[in-house]
């Protein structure tokens, strides 16, 4: 595999002598946005003579099947910026909201606590992958425009799913994060459009996708030429019944030494009990997870989907200042350092 740089004032002409070099030589070549080309297969004299063009700045090789997301390709962690806010940076990003939007108070009143409380982000769901037909399926675009209301009000950016593919351009009208649910880990069409939207994408990993085949779908986002891709452990089905999910915390640190890409975790789904949520959302950040994504609702056990695992004002704000607790604690510690050498 080799990833091709090209310089930022290449033209329509060189770019298309670029690939028609790579067609000549039996490959196919990837265009992953303006100056990026994802080239398949070991190419040896191909390189070469990229190499010596004046457009190429730099033929990379990859040995990793998800070049764009790997720490080979880019050293360096992506950080993502979200109207000033900064995800994957040194200070922890907390997301917190409830499972489903219910209402234009209701939401008001949450993205008004989570403000209070120090978290970052407004979490909220309008179109919700529900098991059953019969659950309440999320107010659609009415509740997208709710979370805009709440936004307007607070300035919390916000985040929200999007489980279509013609649905995405409609979703990121709205949202700051398009949220890619577990259940759609491996909907290539909505990775694809999701990738096309180039607004920063969230993508949740699958209940029982491998890390490999998580990056793989980070990988489909980043080769529409979007690079904001902000990945998100929510526990994966295991044999264990005493929780809903099992949080894979291994992920965290496995996913930092794999990839540049940001990764927070989601102990709401990961542990799917409200009382354990505090405890892995901590057990998230010393792990090394660049944040927490939370659900909370001023009363749980009224919350329209999710109420057990939904957590209450004064325990977010518990879990606020714990986060941030652990996050000092470790500040200066040369983790992610040793990471990249491994
Ligand atoms: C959610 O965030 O409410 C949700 C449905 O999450 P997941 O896709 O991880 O189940
Ligand atoms: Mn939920």
């Amino acid at each position: 595999m080799m990833v091709i740089i090209l310089n930022q004032q290449v033209t329509d002409a060189q770019k298309k002598h670029v690939l028609d070099t790579v067609l000549e030589a039996g490959a196919t070549p990837y265009p992953a946005g303006p100056t990026t080309v994802v080239v398949p297969g070991n190419h040896a004299a191909l390189t070469e003579k990229l190499a010596s063009m004046p457009s190429v700045v730099q033929v990379v090789p990859i040995k990793s099947p998800y070049p764009l997301a790997s720490r080979e390709f880019h050293p360096e962690d992506t950080v993502i910026d979200i109207r000033g806010h900064i995800i994957g940076g040194q200070t922890p990003t907390i997301m917190a909201g409830p499972c489903s939007v219910e209402s234009v108070e209701g939401i008001v009143e949450i993205a008004q606590a989570v403000k209070r409380l120090g978290g970052h982000l407004l979490r909220g769901g309008a179109f919700k992958p529900r098991s059953s037909p019969y659950s309440f399926q999320g107010h659609g675009e009415e509740g997208l425009k709710m979370m805009a209301i709440a936004r307007e009000k607070t300035g919390l950016p916000i985040i929200s799913e999007v489980m279509e593919p013609d649905k995405v351009a409609l979703v990121a009208e709205y949202v700051d994060i398009l949220q890619i649910g577990a259940r759609n880990m491996q909907n290539y069409p909505l990775l694809r459009e999701a990738g096309k939207s180039m607004k920063p994408v969230m993508l949740k990993r699958g209940l029982s996708g491998t890390v490999e085949e998580w990056l793989m779908s980070a990988e489909y986002i980043l080769a529409q030429g979007n690079p904001n891709v902000i990945l998100c452990e929510r526990g994966i089905r295991t044999y264990e019944k005493a929780t809903r999910n099992t949080m894979d915390l291994n992920a965290v640190p496995v996913v930092k030494h794999l990839s540049h890409l940001p990764i927070v975790v989601d102990p709401s789904h990961g542990v799917g009990k409200a009382a354990f949520v505090r405890p892995m959302a901590r057990a998230g950040i010393a792990a090394g997870a660049h944040g927490v994504i939370v659900e909370i609702h001023p009363n749980p056990a009224k919350a329209l989907s999710d109420a057990d695992q939904t957590i209450d004002f004064a325990e977010f704000g518990q879990m606020v200042r714990e986060v941030n607790l652990i996050s000092d604690a470790l500040s200066g510690s040369e983790k992610d350092h040793v990471l990249m050498h491994v």
